[in-house]
């Protein structure tokens, strides 16, 4: 019988059902399956969570698929009133850098991580805004946009519709950030 080995994916003939091709394989295979497990409990372990809050967030979707609709949102982002959270957000930006500055040398930070497009990626830089409040502003530009007509291409894509694809983006958006990823909120 011909079988698919699980670590190289070639296929190999085997008198009875096996995993592997050989052994290097199956060891490579469980190899990888611990490491795995150690750096996502390392990960659980290093990532504070609220009392009672559900520990695992929601996944960071990949961006929409729709590139003319980025397009239009970083033009309306460009042209439509969001120089004001903008410069804020560099004043803020500046005052963080400020205070890790002060730091004391001898205040030990810990390395963070957060999902991101199915990975798990080392938090590089903090952002002034929650998470959840990152999403629910873009959701509600969104929701005063398209209520005046600034957006006029909605279709439901994936079964979203265009509040849901901007929440999907913010939260890609967001967690890019935090990873370097993407260049600013
Ligand atoms: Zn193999």
């Amino acid at each position: 019988m011909r079988y698919v080995c699980e670590h190289c994916r070639n296929e190999f003939e085997a008198e009875k059902p096996a995993r592997f091709c050989c052994n290097a394989h199956r060891q490579a295979a469980h190899r990888r399956r611990v490491e795995e497990r150690a750096v996502s409990e390392l990960a659980e372990a290093l990532t504070p969570t609220a009392q009672g809050a559900d520990p695992k967030p929601p996944p960071s979707p990949a961006p929409p698929p729709v590139k003319d609709e980025i397009d239009e949102e970083q033009a309306i982002r460009d042209s439509f009133g969001y120089a004001a959270s903008e410069t804020r957000t560099r004043a803020e930006r500046d005052a963080v850098a400020a205070r890790i500055m002060g730091r004391a040398s001898s205040e030990v930070v810990l390395p963070r991580f957060i999902e991101f497009e199915g990975e798990l990626r080392q938090i590089t830089r903090s952002a002034d805004i929650t998470e959840g409040d990152y999403i629910a502003n873009e959701v509600r530009v969104t929701q005063e946009q398209l209520k005046v007509g600034l957006i006029r291409t909605h279709p439901v894509v994936n079964g979203k519709d265009r509040l849901n694809r901007t929440a999907d983006y913010a939260r890609w958006r967001y967690r890019g950030f935090l990873c370097g990823e993407v260049a600013s909120l």
